[in-house]
């Protein structure tokens, strides 16, 4: 199999899988227990904490274990429930369905901004925020058992970025992005699906998305999943020991940018849908259209020759309506719809790319053609 669908999930490391598998006779005890399996169960969920702590520049205190980015990203709109919120038009559908069901006219502000596209790869700056301190919310006056206020840094504006992409992919230091809240998931570095977590800066606001437990510190209610958690750690360490955004900028690059030349060399009507300059995108994703050619049946096609892409994103797949982000940046619908999404990871190879190119120019001019013969015949 040619995998090119990195962007979407990723295959788990051997480490993660043999920590997981490890974890499984040694860790299965309830991590909340007192007992001492409870508690060594809790001392690897710790482990785990601190290391993606340390991946993003965080203390440990302020990342939460949760189910995934998806429900990261709910937890953090939520905790915003009426109250003004902007983000942009590329988001993933976990912000912006949300961002329309909750946002309202009230002050604190968020912002929620994606630091890279999922469908695209498309780097992209964050708005200038207000820091200005702002004493009155109803946001303000969460407090803890003791009734100390929990909310100490309290202010107009927060900044939220979902990082789901850019992990492993670009250094990531929270502090110095400026960020109030962070979004990652597992299952894009190598660790398992239905795994992710959340930075909540010291003293911000924050009401669990989930109710009903006294797990991550009140933030997170529900048995921990150890096993998953210490899944994440490995794939976080992995990420940390390689500094694997150094081998993307390099190694991945280069294979990403081989294909772009290649297709737009050698396939007629192919357009870019990632600007490959370097800085302008993740150096692993590329976004290609080729005119009079549906991304479903490009997709089919390569699949049939063991090639996995994928279209727009693959959160929107099984669904007809053309990608969001492509709309958005575009505007026109034939793009999108005629869009193929390559994703490159630590596993790939010049024989992907190669292997790509044998059957690619073939599918596309077969697809192109019937295309012509159906516009024909339809006149
Ligand atoms: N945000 C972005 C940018 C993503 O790419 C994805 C995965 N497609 C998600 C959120 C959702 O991630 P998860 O599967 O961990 O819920």
């Amino acid at each position: 199999m040619t995998y090119l669908d990195y962007a979407a999930t990723t295959p788990m490391l051997p480490e993660v899988i043999k920590a997981m598998h490890e974890a499984e006779k040694k860790f299965f005890a309830n991590a909340s227990a007192l007992h001492t399996p409870g508690h060594l169960a809790m001392n690897e969920i710790e482990h785990a904490r601190e290391l993606l702590a340390k991946l993003i520049n965080a203390s440990p205190e302020e990342i939460i274990f949760t189910s995934g980015a998806s429900e990261s990203n709910n937890a953090v709109i939520r905790t915003f429930e009426g109250c003004k919120i902007e983000t942009s038009p590329l988001e993933h559908h976990s912000i912006f369905e949300s961002v329309r069901r909750f946002s309202g006219d009230k002050l604190p502000k968020l912002y929620s901004y994606m630091l890279a596209n999922n469908e695209t790869g498309e780097i992209l700056s964050f708005p200038e925020i207000d820091r200005n301190e702002f004493a009155k919310s109803k946001l303000f006056e969460a407090v803890d058992d003791w009734g100390k206020p929990l909310v100490t840094d309290r202010r107009k504006s927060y900044l939220h970025s979902d990082l789901t992409q850019v992990l492993g992919k670009l250094p990531v230091d929270v502090k110095a992005l400026g960020l109030d809240y962070a979004t990652l998931s597992a299952h894009k570095i190598g660790g398992p699906i239905g795994v992710g977590a959340l930075y909540i800066k010291k003293g911000v606001p924050f009401s669990p998305l989930i109710i009903g437990g006294n797990q991550e510190g009140k933030r997170r209610g529900g048995t921990y999943n150890t096993v998953g958690i210490i899944g994440f750690g490995a794939a976080a360490e992995r990420v940390l020991k390689d500094q694997t955004w150094k081998i993307f900028d390099t190694e991945v690059r280069k294979l990403r940018d081989a294909l772009a030349e290649r297709i737009l060399a050698k396939i007629p009507g192919s357009s870019l849908n990632t600007n490959i300059a370097y800085g302008a995108s993740l150096p692993n994703i590329l976004n290609v259209s080729f005119k009079a050619a549906e991304g479903e049946s490009i997709q089919l096609y390569l699949d049939a020759e063991g090639i996995v892409v994928s279209t727009g994103s693959a959160c929107a797949s099984g669904d007809i309506k053309p990608s969001h982000v492509l709309m958005a940046k575009t505007g026109d619908a034939e793009i999108a719809h005629s869009s193929v999404r390559f994703s490159f990871g630590l596993n790939s190879t010049m024989t992907d790319v190669k292997k790509v190119m044998e059957v690619l120019p073939g599918i596309i001019d077969r697809l192109q053609k019937i295309s012509t013969i159906s516009s024909d015949s339809s006149k």
